[in-house]
């Protein structure tokens, strides 16, 4: 397996309470395994600011080289509010939940989520969210820069010819 990729983040990034299970790059590409969902608890941030710690987080930035958007996965247990709250400088969120239920705020509205709720925040809005449900909530958070998008889909996605084989 090749190295991955250099990392050079802008600003430190919070650590991280435990290491993927495995990851590699190539020309072109990069891939991690954080191993099974269930599990996402080994991994955590602690707020290098705030204090705080969120266990179940884990960013992907940095493992993966990712340039233009920033994603982590998150896992909070049953009954459990993420532990502070936060809004961003320049990068809009879009939070996808998979499962568990409960509630998003941002600022004084409240909304209720579940699984295959997605819900994105702007910059300036003061979120946090809590799983209410007997479930793990599994998340995913993916970040861009606010106002970047210039192509998407059909726009920005090019079909290359030719019947599509695997090796053996
Ligand atoms: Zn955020």
């Amino acid at each position: 397996m090749n190295a991955a990729p250099a990392e050079t983040p802008k600003i430190p990034d919070f650590p991280q309470r435990a290491d993927v299970v495995d990851r590699s790059s190539g020309e072109n590409y990069s891939q991690v395994c954080l191993g099974p969902i269930e599990e996402l608890g080994r991994y955590g941030i602690r707020h290098p600011l705030i204090g705080a710690t969120a266990p179940g987080k884990v960013f992907l930035h940095r493992l993966l080289g990712l340039s233009g958007m920033e994603i982590s996965y998150g896992l909070l247990p049953p009954r459990t509010s993420f532990p502070f709250y936060h809004k961003h400088k320049q990068n809009e969120e879009a939070y996808l939940f998979l499962s568990g239920a409960g509630e998003f705020r941002v600022a004084d509205d409240v909304m209720p989520i579940r699984e295959g709720s997605i819900v994105r925040v702007a910059t300036e809005g003061v979120r946090c969210w809590r799983n209410t449900s007997a479930e793990p909530m599994f998340y995913i958070c993916v970040q861009a820069k606010q106002g970047s998008l210039e192509q998407w889909t059909g726009t920005d996605g090019v079909g290359v010819p030719g019947e599509v084989t695997w090796p053996n």
